[in-house]
């Protein structure tokens, strides 16, 4: 499984186009810009309708599913079905999420385009061109999936986000799961008084101890923090914070290849590289 990152940032990127906090400022000095958190998997299988376009050189035409974990305009930005329609007006695309998502996306189709809407339930399991796909449920604002995503290849993809702390159902689902790849939202960083469906620098590295528990997440599991936010400290001491919870920091249009990372036992070395 080859697994693109199109973007890593929250709802409002980062930086915040709008804000000059010390964080966006460290950003905006490395010229680090993180789109709204979306993933292609394969070229085949696109996570979230993000309002971003793809980092330079990525194509979506081969993109034959799209998964949308819910409504909210960062992740489900129907226009971009409008841009697909004048490129590719005969292929065939499934678009799976929330029923919030299907009727976002319902008015951006032209009558008889062949693009089948799924609605993605708590619990279902769907397959989608040679992909199978499990539906999770999140704790956010708004009706949200999660993904559990099993390729051709065998190369399995948890892919979490917008949700605090994960239902016990959702860990539950996954147990000895033993994921290649885990991308969790860490969206609020140190301000953990947000009160809203989302993780933080407290809950991030819980959920992953339960992920552990149940043997989702293994030594082997490439864990990757995305859906970040302004309120992380900047990158540096980020990057730290994250290896101690057995966490990466990846930029947008960074790739990584299922199999391919192996490190040693996660407190044991915490600033292992990828292999
Ligand atoms: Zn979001
Ligand atoms: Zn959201």
């Amino acid at each position: 499984m080859h697994v693109r990152l199109l973007g890593t940032g929250a709802a409002d990127g980062w930086p915040n186009p709008w804000c000059a906090c010390a964080s966006c400022a460290d950003a905006r000095a490395r010229g680090s810009s993180r789109r709204q958190t979306s993933v292609l998997v394969d070229s085949a299988v696109l996570l979230e309708l993000s309002p971003a376009l793809p980092p330079d050189g990525v194509s979506l035409a081969g993109v034959r599913t799209v998964l949308v974990t819910h409504a909210h305009p960062d992740h489900c930005a129907p226009a971009a079905l409008l841009w697909r329609h004048w490129a590719l007006p005969h292929e065939r695309l499934t678009i799976a999420g929330p029923a919030a998502v299907l009727e976002e996306c319902r008015p951006w189709l032209a009558p008889g385009s062949p693009v089948d809407l799924v609605e993605a339930v708590p619990g279902a399991t769907l397959r989608c061109s040679g992909y199978e796909v499990r539906v999770l449920p999140a704790d956010h604002e708004v009706p949200t999936v999660l993904y559990d995503l099993t390729g051709p290849d065998g190369g399995r993809l948890l892919y979490a986000t917008d949700t605090g702390p994960l239902p016990a159902p959702a860990v539950a689902a996954v147990a000895g799961a033993e994921f290649d790849v885990v991308l969790l939202e860490e969206t609020f960083g140190d301000r953990l008084d947000h009160g809203t469906g989302h993780l933080d620098l407290a809950t991030f590295p819980a959920q992953l101890e339960r992920l552990r528990a149940v043997g989702a997440v293994t030594a082997g599991t490439d864990v990757v923090a995305v859906h970040l936010g302004h309120h992380n400290p900047p990158e540096a001491v980020l990057t730290a914070r994250l290896a101690a919870a057995g966490a990466r920091l990846l930029p947008d249009g960074a790739e990584l290849r299922t199999g391919a990372y192996r490190r040693r036992p996660w407190n044991s070395d915490a600033s292992a590289a990828p292999a």
